[in-house]
């Protein structure tokens, strides 16, 4: 029975290096690694040992009988890659890189700054050493970056890697500094003088801009900080949504423009069985939107979303998803060209609410006078909406202390490396694209840099970690520590359990602080 990589699919390739035949593609080091949608389990060859499903750490991997009605488009997925790429030279065995050892004994301590999926595949990657030890940094008191503030509570699966992030924080050497704002409570220049290395994975803070008029507009909103709304981010609680409107505009058709439309559309009682924050589910219950139109400026064969999340949208149940080509031909072919095409002819059931792709739609103005009252598109026509949706991509921050290309939003750098000592790794260096599990390979390649410095003899720290503790204590910043984060997580798992949802997320900076340093802490 061959094994499905389905939705979930996380693409961190541990199912890869799990696999005893060699039969999930592309692996690691392979052509399309780097811009694979997700990895595929070759049906023929898959021994039904089901080691790949073990080693995923999203769940994303099923024996087909174990495949539900919304899942089985993805057998047909995963067989026609092998069609297209047979891999047919592939050795027998997934081979497993030997584990490289460091030419340095003495003790290497490195600084990781961001506590999101790219700060913990590098941290997990550096740990492989015993010489090293790491300590993780972040502003908010809690980790896990996108995937705690990202990923769409309506994907619970994705969320799962979390147990993997919480087995590496359990690894000798690794140390937690939360609530610690590099920038602000210690400078970058700081940290390079207390660690051996620093590696900075702070992500793309901030959104893309549209430039056109009315973007300022209350009403309009970047997807970023909406996302970050219904996710608990303790900053963006008081952003104001309205929802009073029947029709929500989102601009852009990537996989976050999916993502806040299927939020928006989504049935309030299989929501409030996820970890989304309260007071957004609230106000998302009591929404008035029935309608949410999703601006592409292009046709449908360049939509930014991929497949997978397609082929999810499309299987939505009690949501009507229709697809209005603006007038283009689909040209696109397989399984993806499929679906836009039965899309394109679906006819919509009344009383649903409706998600219309909308196509070869270029928004010229967010239009109103005091608030959001409509987009303009193509010039000519005004789509009336009370809140407008900016989907149009992630961009990275300046980081005080490196470099910055204004073009592309990251810190130049080599392969990882922006100087010896200093290094990159998730979307500031490589910009706002790919998966979750994408940042692990990102993280091994920086790694590979970072230990290259230290083999060719790389200046040692003189301060230790007293010096550090020392620095921050005198200006009243009090880390939260690994025990901390459990404290958080264990009361807002129980907070969870009694309303039968995954957790309930704390979302003050003051009552995660508080809770931190409880003495629920004491109970670990
Ligand atoms: P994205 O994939 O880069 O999509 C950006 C969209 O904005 C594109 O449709 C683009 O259209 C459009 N756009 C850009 N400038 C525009 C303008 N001036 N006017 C109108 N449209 C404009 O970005 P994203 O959705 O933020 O996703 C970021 C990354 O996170 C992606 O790699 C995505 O796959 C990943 N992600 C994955 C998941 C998941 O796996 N479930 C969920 C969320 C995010 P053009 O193509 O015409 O430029």
């Amino acid at each position: 029975m061959a094994y499905v990589v389905t939705q979930a699919c996380c693409a961190d390739a541990s199912c890869v290096v799990a696999c005893p035949v060699n039969c999930i593609h592309p692996a690691p080091g392979e052509p399309g690694f780097a811009e694979a949608e997700m990895l595929y389990v070759d049906p023929l060859a898959c021994v039904g040992c089901g080691a790949c499903s073990t080693a995923c750490p999203v769940d994303a991997i099923k024996p087909q009988h174990a495949l539900t009605a919304a899942e089985r488009p993805f057998s047909v997925l995963n067989a026609a890659y092998y069609e297209e790429f047979s891999h047919a030279d592939r050795p027998p065995l997934a081979v497993v890189p030997k584990q490289r050892r460091l030419t340095t004994t003495r003790p290497v301590r490195v600084a990781v700054v961001g506590a999101g999926p790219a700060g913990l595949y590098t941290a997990d990657e550096l740990l492989r050493h015993p010489e090293v030890a790491v300590d993780v940094f972040d502003r908010l008191p809690t980790p896990y970056g996108l995937l705690r503030a990202g990923v769409a509570p309506d994907h619970q699966h994705t969320k799962q890697a979390a147990s993997l992030f919480r087995a590496i924080e359990e690894q000798p050497g690794f140390r937690y500094l939360l609530g610690v704002e590099v920038g602000r409570d210690v400078t970058q220049g700081e940290l390079a003088q207390h660690y051996d290395a620093v590696v900075t994975c702070v992500g793309a803070a901030s959104d893309k801009r549209l430039g056109i008029a009315g973007e300022e507009l209350p009403g309009s909103l970047s997807a970023t900080e909406f996302v970050a709304w219904y996710n608990g981010h303790p900053e963006r609680q008081h952003l104001a949504v309205p929802l009073e409107h029947e029709r929500a505009v989102v601009i852009g058709t990537g996989n976050v423009a999916l993502d806040v439309a299927r939020i928006l559309t989504a049935d309030p009682d299989e929501l409030a069985r996820t970890d989304i924050a309260t007071g957004p589910w609230a106000a998302l219950a009591a929404s008035s939107v029935r309608e949410v139109v999703v601006l592409g400026r292009r046709g449908p064969d360049d939509a930014a979303f991929t497949l997978p999340e397609l082929v999810g949208l499309a299987g939505l149940a009690n949501i009507d998803v229709l697809l209005d080509t603006g007038g283009a031909e689909i040209t696109t072919t397989g399984e993806r060209g499929r679906l836009l095409r039965e899309l394109a002819v679906r006819e919509p059931k009344a009383g649903r609410r409706t998600i219309v792709l909308r196509f070869h739609a270029v928004p010229s103005a967010i239009v109103g006078r005091t608030f959001v009252e409509g987009v303009r598109v193509n010039e000519a026509e005004t789509i009336g909406t009370g809140l407008v949706l900016r989907a149009v991509g992630y961009r990275g921050q300046p980081v005080p202390g490196l470099p910055y290309d204004e073009a592309t939003g990251t810190v130049p750098n080599d392969r990882g490396r922006v100087a010896p000592g200093s290094y990159v790794a998730g979307w500031i260096k490589r910009g706002p694209t790919g998966f979750i599990g994408t940042n692990k390979s990102c993280a091994q390649e920086t790694v590979s840099q970072l230990l290259d410095d230290l083999d060719a003899g790389l200046a040692p720290t003189r301060r230790t970690e007293r010096d550090l503790a020392g620095l921050l204590a005198g200006r009243g910043v009090r880390p939260i520590d690994r025990e901390g984060w459990r404290a958080i997580d264990r009361e807002e798992r129980r907070r969870g359990a009694a309303a039968g949802r995954p957790r309930t997320k704390i979302v003050t900076l003051d009552e995660l602080r508080a809770t931190a340093t409880s003495r629920l802490r004491e109970t670990v």
